[in-house]
């Protein structure tokens, strides 16, 4: 693009966002990002599960798929999941994929901003490194697994983003249940083997970013006036209650236990169930 930008800008429809559950946390997780980011993000939301629930569909109109993956929380059911996320996201035309967990708030001002930096036709492949090293598996897609590979991935945990280009080049080990395959053979779970199709088939570097948040990190530490500006949040769940980003708003922790609420007003103050500031 020229200096008058003759670059088409990115917007939100652009992007693709598949949101992975399961059928035991539609009421428990999923129902609140319906109230809150899903709101603003209708279209291009797609819910990815394992059991049928119309009632949920009808009352939100939220687009949710079921897969008949298994509800299992094994690396088939997971990876079966992952697998029909890709096919719809090719079948949408859309630039950019973007994949997040049940547990996540995506702030979708800065996932546009950060995706409209690179260019949707590049081998981009966007997330938070799961480790602080490259993970090592035994080479058994374009090998007998006699070697082994060393590549980074993404944590699905906290989401991740890959842009349609290198989504196209993937398609050989990912598209129409390949991706299950691909998995078996190195034997691994649904987030590693996406970095493994990336990093070690494609040759292509993961970009570390981060601003994607699992609750595996301790979410307490992200400064506060910094959390708007993060991409993806998450919180502990009944395990770790108060691992939540420190966000001051209407709601008490009592009343708001995951933050998201509170970043939501934030975000979106016109939101009708949001609190009225108080009159000075
Ligand atoms: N999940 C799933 N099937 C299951 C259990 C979990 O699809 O049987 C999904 C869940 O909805 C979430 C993701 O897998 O989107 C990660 O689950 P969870 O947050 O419970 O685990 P962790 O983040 O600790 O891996
Ligand atoms: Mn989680």
């Amino acid at each position: 693009g020229g200096p008058s930008g003759s670059r088409d800008k990115l917007e939100l429809k652009d992007i693709f966002i598949a949101v992975k559950t399961t059928r035991k946390y539609h009421r428990s997780r999923l129902e609140l990002l319906i109230q809150t980011w899903v709101s603003q993000a209708k279209e291009q939301t797609c819910i990815f599960t394992d059991g049928e629930d119309r009632e949920l569909r009808v009352r939100t109109g939220a687009n949710i798929i079921n897969t008949n993956c298994s509800a299992a929380h094994t690396r088939q059911a997971l990876c079966c999941k992952m697998s029909v996320e890709y096919d719809k996201f090719i079948e949408s035309q859309k630039k950019w994929f973007c994949h997040v967990d049940d547990d996540n708030y995506v702030i979708l001002p800065s996932l546009l901003r950060l995706l409209s930096s690179y260019h949707h036709s590049q081998d981009v492949y966007l997330g938070r490194p799961s480790l602080d090293h490259p993970i090592e598996a035994a080479e058994r897609v374009k090998s007998d697994g006699s070697v082994s590979v060393k590549f980074w991935f993404a944590t699905g945990g906290a989401g991740f983003c890959i842009s349609r280009g290198l989504a196209l080049k993937m398609s050989p080990w990912a598209s129409l249940g390949n991706f299950i395959s691909t998995a078996e053979k190195i034997r691994l779970p649904d987030d590693c083997t996406i970095g493994y199709i990336i990093e070690a088939l494609l040759e292509v570097s993961l970009t570390h970013t981060y601003r994607f948040h699992s609750h595996l990190e301790n979410l307490q530490k992200l400064p506060t006036d910094t959390v708007l500006e993060q991409v993806t949040l998450s919180y502990g769940g009944f395990e770790n209650r108060r691992n939540v980003v420190a966000v001051v708003g209407g709601f008490s922790l009592a009343e708001d236990p995951t933050r998201f609420r509170t970043v939501h007003c934030l975000l979106y103050p016109d939101t009708e169930w949001c609190p009225r500031p108080k009159p000075q």
